[in-house]
């Protein structure tokens, strides 16, 4: 039904207009001329607020629609927690981690399956389970401690069900910039006889639509076993008309003298790929490719049995690369991309690789570091980039896939039946896999230090190698960082499994060494698109480093994003006009759906 009203022709034209309208107009004059002009006449202009308690009303009917928009999407959630020890010299650091990946349904209720969850559990544990699936944001202690997924994801609402003035009083506190947006700033308390598991805290409202784009706070009334923790939502303006839920940060922890909080963690949920298909099994077989691809050849003849070998490979590549993107766990094909290309054509032209096939270089959306290389394209996943601190580093992660090209460790042929890409996005890391034997692993090092080298990257391997030194020293507390799903591991029981040779070459590597940098936080470098799962290289001015402390090598951070509005994200009015069509059931809402909260149903 949706399908219907958003791709009328006329609507869509609107919208690229408005969009380059936006873009041409001055800043000082957005507050909804523009935007009003443009609305279009089927929709009813509401008149703005003129009391705070309209802001609030505004804001609770926005809210409710942003939720029966979510509705019927499965974004990918990830959160990656980290418990904490206190280190006297270091401060807080990580003692040890756990990884949650899974796909969450916003239907009805707040749910989601894992894609890390074991088959076949014993009936205790999915008794646990399913307790877990109803437990409201937080954490339980019923026979042990432990962390319930879902929990980091709640706080994508305030509350999904009851977000009224029946259940919730408003208090207006100031207002305050986000980035380039004007917000209104609310303090919020759930009712004396509201209940459990209601919210508490703080809401930014946009006050050009009335958007809550951030929520800060925690959830009050816990039951006996299980606790709420606290949490800073993030919500972007990534498509006309919505704030996204994008990013939440979670903390908790008193390391002052005396605390007796024994929980110490901070974790990061990220949420893509809102625009994902849900994955049925009817969609997944109308979408299997059965086109043939046009034989190019200049000769009418039969593949020659090498050339039917490579184009086999080439056939279970494409497969594996499209199952992934499909499942939100690659990235489309982006600028990032173009960065990773550009280090591997540095080492071929260098070491004189001729391959008959080009090299490809794709991003995996997740955290855990690894790489993996299928056919001719070599992958790399958002976290390990968001670590490596230089090019060097990075050329030492691609030199060791590219050797297992160039020395033609290929894996993955099986894939090139077409039934092996039948299985539900979240059974991916059980039905795809690329770890290499160690005999090949070793061959793979050898060649790739080789290649180095006779690179340009040959004097800058000391970085690499400092980074090799600096896993190693947090192996033992980042198992779950360190794990590869599709992959080798880059450790194995604790210790770092590649490269020896240049951690070995490496110099001795101190935290109190300010201008020693062997490794980044997590999310500094690539930025992913909570909508489309696009990714790009990360703008932010570099911070001067004050003391050992503000390293932070592999760890998480809150999120403090660059809020702005959509139309001024998306420079150029030809690529705004594109992103609008390609980005699902929001192209209806016209780009002047900013100021006309009606959706399109
Ligand atoms: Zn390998």
């Amino acid at each position: 039904m949706r399908n219907t009203n958003w791709m009328i022709p006329a609507l869509l034209a609107l919208a690229i207009t408005a969009v380059a309208q936006q873009s041409a107009s001055a800043p000082s004059n957005s507050q909804g001329q523009t935007a009003q002009a443009a609305s279009g006449p089927a929709q009813p202009t509401l008149a703005p607020p003129t009391t705070m308690d309209q802001v609030v009303d505004r804001a609770i009917m926005r809210e409710r629609e942003l939720i029966e928009f979510l509705a019927p999407r499965t974004p990918v959630v990830e959160t990656y927690l980290q418990n904490l020890t206190q280190d006297p010299q270091l401060g807080p650091i990580p003692d040890n981690d756990r990884y949650f990946l899974g796909r969450m349904d916003l239907s009805d209720s707040i749910d989601r399956s894992d894609f890390l969850s074991d088959k076949g559990k014993g009936g205790k544990d999915n008794d646990d389970e399913s307790m877990e699936r109803h437990l409201l944001g937080g954490f339980s202690k019923m026979f042990k401690f432990q962390y319930q997924p879902l929990g980091f994801s709640w706080m994508i609402y305030a509350d999904r069900n009851d977000f009224d003035r029946q259940h919730y009083d408003f208090r207006y506190a100031r207002r305050e910039f986000l980035g380039d947006v004007r917000c209104l700033v609310f303090d919020i308390t759930p009712k004396k006889d509201a209940g459990r598991g209601r919210f508490l805290g703080r809401i930014w409202i946009e006050d050009q639509d009335f958007n809550i784009v951030r929520l800060n706070g925690t959830y009050v009334r816990p039951s006996r076993n299980n606790y709420y923790f606290h949490m800073d939502s993030w919500r972007l303006n990534l498509i006309p008309g919505y704030w996204i839920p994008a990013y939440i940060y979670s903390e908790e922890g008193d390391f002052t003298a005396g605390a007796k909080n024994k929980i110490a963690f901070k974790a990061q949920t990220r949420l893509w790929g809102y625009n994902l298909k849900t994955g049925t099994a009817s969609d997944e077989l109308t979408q299997i490719r059965v086109d043939s691809v046009k034989d190019e050849t200049p000769t009418a003849q039969d593949a020659s049995p090498l050339a039917a070998e490579r184009e086999w490979q080439q056939q279970a590549e494409d497969n594996v690369v499209e199952r992934l993107e499909r499942a939100g766990l690659l990235a489309p094909e982006g600028d990032v991309d173009k960065v990773l290309q550009t280090v591997v054509n540095n080492l071929e032209i260098t070491n004189n690789i001729e391959l008959p096939r080009p090299v490809r270089t794709r991003v995996l959306t997740t955290s855990p570091l690894e790489t993996f290389s299928v056919g001719n394209t070599i992958i790399v996943s958002r976290g390990l980039i968001d670590v490596l601190p230089d090019e060097g580093s990075l050329a030492m992660v691609l030199s060791h896939e590219l050797a297992h090209i160039v020395l033609g460790h290929n894996l993955g042929s099986q894939y090139a039946f077409n039934d092996r890409m039948l299985f539900s996005d979240e059974a991916t890391f059980h039905n795809l896999g690329f770890k290499h034997i160690p005999e090949e692993e070793t061959a793979a090092d050898k060649k790739a230090v080789e290649m180095l080298k006779a690179s340009p990257y040959a004097q800058k391997l000391e970085t690499a190698g400092l980074f090799l030194k600096a896993l190693q020293a947090r192996a033992g507390q980042l198992t779950a960082l360190l794990q590869a799903h599709l992959g080798n591991s880059i450790t194995v029981n604790g210790t770092v499994a590649r490269m020896a040779e240049l951690e070995n070459g490496a110099p001795a590597l101190d935290w109190n060494k300010l201008d020693q940098i062997a490794a980044l936080p997590l999310g500094g470098r690539v930025k992913l698109n909570a909508w489309d799962s696009k990714v790009e290289m990360v703008k932010a001015q570099p911070v001067a480093i004050t003391s050992a402390r503000d390293k932070m090598p592999f760890e998480v951070t809150p999120f403090f994003p660059r809020l702005s509005r959509y139309n001024a994200v998306s420079e150029p009015a030809a690529n705004a006009a594109s992103a609008t069509a390609a980005s699902n059931p929001a192209a209806a809402t016209t780009a002047a759906a900013n100021t006309t909260p009606t959706p399109s149903n």
